[in-house]
């Protein structure tokens, strides 16, 4: 990560910065040269108007006054000055080397048509040409001017060495504050890994510090995420842990029991055949209690199975509902206890009609377990335009306000002893309370202790 930083840093910063360096070069340079040709042309007319006063070309007179002149400011501006005739050739030259010899330039051939003209050549120097004129504007030849641009090209030397030493200093602090940056990045990232890592090994109390200096709120959101999700699996672990405890202590009590009951019969010589048939069905009990255990734990277990189907299909409710008060008839008959169902609304629904009819069975038939002999149980539907409503309304002994909160846990029972007698597992509701999870719905307890309970149950009519 650091070095696609590093690399993203250079592209959008240095390179931007060299190309408009060079630019910058190559427009000074061009600046520079310009106004050389300008001095060196300006240079050439005045030695032109010095020519035409001496009338250089015809009389011998002054040539050796302006030719001295020529000579002195050549060697003092450092450049060499010629005199072409009309026919380019070379007539005076500041460095005598080239005195007869023709000067077929593009430049004097320009100049002898009455033009001024500058030239920057390749390599590095400039001419500048000016016409000779005489009288009546006739052209009696050309004075050359060829400069080396040393100077201007030494001071862009210099320039450029200046400003590649600021680029370089720049590119350096880009580089350290790059890894400053890319530090404060990746360091809290790398310690989230290395967490994740710790936690994948089964360490699963291990959490990402968060500390003041990590500014970036993203990288922030990341540890906290992570610290829930570390949260997340330290409670499905520790509840995987008390559900195993809870499995294996719920089942040892029975199998203790049947150990004291085929014991005490083993030890006793010519026991009685009354007591025989008494504890075997002492222990024909706790067989039905360990039974009907293991049976809601496979039931929960399917409901936890998210990778089994669920079949969602338009069911009519109030035919689950009248099967179901049909069913649980006789259980409250024998406790003397009215059963009444009210059907408010005729409610077909997209449901998995085996788990709420489960669901709702538990709700009904905890209603009549925990109602004392002759009390009223009230089963109502209803619905609106999104979702169906089950109430079941009973008048028994209730649930504590503090324990309310907890009866959809596994196992869990409000009076130990007493529920032992009722033949209740501690597993009906969260059976319930799965199987409402799974049509996406919910369920709200109302209870006062010795008053009684409401439990309301609502589903969607449709599943998205
Ligand atoms: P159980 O098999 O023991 O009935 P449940 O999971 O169905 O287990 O219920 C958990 C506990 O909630 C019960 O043991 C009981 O104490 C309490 N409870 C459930 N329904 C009622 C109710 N209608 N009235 C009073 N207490 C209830």
């Amino acid at each position: 990560m650091r070095w696609i930083l590093l690399i993203v840093f250079l592209l959008i910063a240095i390179v931007p910065l060299m190309i408009l360096a060079q630019g910058t070069f190559r427009s000074m340079n061009a600046y520079f040269v310009e106004e050389q040709g300008r001095e060196l042309i300006n240079q050439a007319n005045v030695i032109s108007g010095q020519l035409v006063s001496a009338d250089y070309f015809s009389k011998d007179s002054d040539k050796k006054t302006v030719e001295a002149t020529m000579l002195e400011s050549s060697q003092s501006a450092d450049y060499r000055v010629l005199v072409l005739d009309e026919s380019c050739m070379v007539v005076y030259d500041t460095s005598y080397r080239d005195v007869g010899k023709t000067y077929l330039l593009p430049e004097t051939l320009e100049a002898l048509k009455g033009k001024d003209i500058v030239r920057a050549q390749d390599n590095g120097g400039i001419y500048a040409a000016a016409s000779v004129m005489g009288e009546g504007n006739q052209v009696q030849g050309v004075v050359l001017i060829s400069a080396l641009a040393d100077d201007v090209q030494s001071t862009l030397v210099a320039i450029e060495q200046q400003v590649l030493l600021i680029i370089f200093a720049i590119f350096i602090t880009l580089i350290f504050t790059m890894f400053l940056i890319s530090h404060l990045f990746t360091d809290p990232l790398k310690r989230i890994i290395e967490v994740i890592k710790k936690m994948s090994q089964g360490h699963l109390e291990q959490r990402v510090e968060i500390r003041d200096g990590m500014i970036n709120t993203e990288i922030t959101d990341l540890a906290l995420a992570c610290n829930n999700m570390a949260d997340q699996l330290e409670r499905v672990d520790t509840s995987r842990q008390e559900f195993v405890s809870n499995v294996s202590h719920e089942l040892k009590t029975p199998l203790s029991s049947m150990k004291v009951l085929s014991e005490s019969i083993l030890l006793q010589e010519d026991a009685p055949k009354e007591m025989y048939l008494e504890f075997l069905q002492d222990i024909n009990s706790e067989v039905n209690r360990m039974t009907d255990i293991i049976n809601d734990l496979l039931t929960l277990v399917k409901l936890d199975q998210k990778e089994v189907p669920i079949t969602f299909a338009e069911t009519s409710v109030n035919q689950i509902l009248t099967e179901l008060h049909k069913r649980l008839l006789p259980l409250a008959n024998a406790k003397n206890i009215s059963l009444q169902l009210s059907l408010l609304k005729d409610v077909t629904a997209q449901i998995d009609s085996m788990k709420v009819s489960l669901a709702l069975n538990n709700l009904v038939d905890n209603a009549i377990k925990y109602t004392p002999e002759g009390g009223a149980v009230q089963v109502t539907l209803d619905a609106d335009h999104q979702n169906f409503f089950v109430t079941v309304t009973d008048n028994g002994i209730g649930i504590p306000e503090d324990e309310v909160g907890r009866i959809f846990d596994r196992f869990y029972r409000v009076d130990k002893t007493r529920d032992r007698q009722t033949g209740g597992t501690g597993l009906g509701l969260s059976i319930t309370h799965s199987a409402v999870m799974i049509h996406n719905g919910s369920i709200k307890v109302n209870s006062k202790e010795n008053e009684g309970t409401s439990i309301l149950v609502r589903i969607p009519l449709r599943q998205a």
